[in-house]
């Protein structure tokens, strides 16, 4: 028996060399397989992507040189968007279907 179900984190990220600060809403795939081991993909626009924490680049200056925190804790404080959850909860749907 698998189970799948998507979250969503919020990032925050800081260039060291121009101070540029930007943040990003990834999409959590979470996998887990039936026996407590949980997979978790990220995925970025609808695809997979590295950790967000890794292969950061600044958009403005594409330094690597980028701090990356996750700032779930906060986003999780504020009212959920309909719209979005609307939308994860067709990926759930989607997700059960699919497996
Ligand atoms: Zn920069």
């Amino acid at each position: 028996m698998q189970d799948a179900w998507s979250s969503r984190e919020a990032w925050v990220y800081e260039c060291l060399c121009c101070e540029t600060t930007w943040d990003e809403v990834l999409e959590v795939r979470h996998f887990g397989d039936g026996h407590g081991n949980e997979a978790v993909i990220y995925e970025r626009n609808g695809q997979p992507c590295t950790t967000p924490w890794t292969d950061c680049l600044c958009p403005k200056c594409q330094s690597r040189n980028v701090k990356a925190w996750a700032a779930s804790r906060k986003a999780n404080e504020l009212p959920p968007a309909r719209d979005g959850n609307d939308v994860a909860m067709v990926f759930h749907l989607r997700r059960i279907h699919a497996w």
